[in-house]
């Protein structure tokens, strides 16, 4: 009898951890497992304001698939999904095609830039590794320019982030570390140095705590963060972005470093493929499923979750992109059973820890509000168990962060 084919999309938080509890639980007469990934790598998304800001190297929050996964029982194939086929239960590649049986969508999200001209041209997103190095190297060459031109460009020393989500603060808490580093190193005044972040809601941190939102705020501010709150990107132009507080005329802010840190989408592959999405999100069945679809199974960025007590999705975070991903692996091992009765995915909130830099962080742990140090260590915790999670105690002694006083 012809084995079922199971094929994964993504090698993330969610497609990650599918993959390996997969190989767990699905006997190799059982079924084919197939890993699709852009990269032969997996990167921690959680970190790459670290790397963006030059705090941590690149290398330091990525890993080989191949260090994780059984090779034994998944057949990886590194390539871009471009399209599925839902009809012909196929996936197209850039390099090739695979059909599936079961498939599993976990390809993250995208940066959603709300139709503001100019930002996908000239703003810097946060959104792998390839945009972290890009980031981090630029914001260095900007320095390392500055003394080098006869007439100095401060705009090289004016760095603007669009978004005071988690994305943005978490970035702010490195970058507010990295300047006085990248001043000593190439002679730049650190009173020259100008960081804005501008979001257009009117708090920081929706969502948050407001206690531990004036922390948050109070801290960055004292680092030479100027918030400017209940303003709006309007545009993003070379060398600058247009900014307005409400209804007044839009001013300008020259920087030649902005960076868009305000919002996610699903990944694009699931509007082109014609699901039916609300921001490339599919608002997926509760046991994971895309209604219409029992052998497809959406997880991650790329799903939508209603959060029942609020009647609001819940916002994407790889603690529900791993949760799901535990779901989804035991419903497929279920259908490849012959199960008829699957899993209920039901969020469990540990908690939210947000960074502020190497030593200090605002959170909310079992219920329970952190700051300082205390945070921080959790902060380290939550990192580390999610490398324990998907690539078990030598992932943690390869990749973890120690540092935890
Ligand atoms: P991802 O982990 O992003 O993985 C998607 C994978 O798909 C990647 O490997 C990518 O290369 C691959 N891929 C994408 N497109 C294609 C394609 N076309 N073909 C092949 N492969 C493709 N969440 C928290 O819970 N806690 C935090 O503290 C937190 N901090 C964050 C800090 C930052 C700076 C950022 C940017 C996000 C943070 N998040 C946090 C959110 C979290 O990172 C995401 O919600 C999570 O990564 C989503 O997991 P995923 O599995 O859906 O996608």
């Amino acid at each position: 009898m012809r084995k079922p084919k199971i094929v994964i999309l993504g090698a993330g938080y969610g497609g990650l951890l599918t993959t390996v509890r997969l190989q767990k639980l699905i006997g190799v007469n059982e079924a084919d497992i197939v890993l699709v990934n852009k990269n032969d790598y997996h990167y921690e998304t959680t970190w790459l304001h670290e790397a963006s800001a030059g705090t941590l190297h690149h290398d330091k929050v990525r890993y080989d698939i191949r260090d994780v996964i059984d090779r034994s029982k998944v057949d990886f194939v590194q390539d871009t999904v471009v399209e599925i086929n839902k009809d012909e239960k196929k996936v197209i590649l850039e390099k090739g095609e695979v059909d599936y049986d079961y498939l599993v969508i976990a390809l993250g999200g995208e940066p959603e830039t709300f139709g503001i001209k100019g930002l996908k041209e000239y703003a810097f997103g946060i959104t792998n590794v390839n945009s972290a190095r890009q980031l981090r190297e630029h914001i260095e060459y900007q320095f390392a320019t500055y003394n080098m031109e006869e007439e100095k460009n401060d705009n090289r020393l004016s760095i603007v982030v669009g978004g005071a989500g988690f994305t943005g603060i978490e970035f702010l808490g490195e970058l507010t570390n990295r300047i006085p580093e990248l001043c000593h190193e190439y002679d730049v005044d650190f009173h020259k140095v100008k960081i804005y972040c501008v979001e257009a809601a009117p708090t920081v941190l929706p969502g948050f705590d407001p206690e531990l939102v004036n922390y948050a705020v109070s801290t960055l501010e004292r680092k030479g963060v100027e918030f400017l709150i209940g303003t709006a990107i309007k545009e993003a132009v070379p060398g600058g972005i247009l900014v307005a507080k409400g209804d007044a005329e839009p001013y300008e802010i020259k920087s030649e470093t902005v960076v868009w840190a305000a919002g996610v989408r699903g990944n694009s592959v699931i509007e082109k493929s014609g699901f039916e999405a609300m921001r490339g999100r599919v608002k997926v069945q509760p046991d994971l499923r895309v209604p219409g679809f029992d052998n497809v199974f959406i997880i991650g960025d790329s799903s939508l979750v209603i959060n029942e007590e609020i009647n609001r999705p819940y916002p994407p975070t790889a603690q529900i992109a791993m949760q799901q991903g535990e779901v989804v692996a035991k419903n497929i091992a279920a259908l490849v059973r012959n199960k008829s009765e699957l899993e209920t995915f039901t969020f469990d909130n540990k908690g939210t820890v947000c960074s502020l830099g190497e030593d200090d962080a605002i959170g909310v742990v079992f219920g329970k509000k952190i700051t300082g140090g205390k945070a921080s260590f959790m902060k380290k915790v939550v990192d580390n168990r999610a490398l324990y999670m998907i690539g078990g105690a030598g992932m943690v002694l390869k990749k973890g962060k120690f540092n935890l006083f």
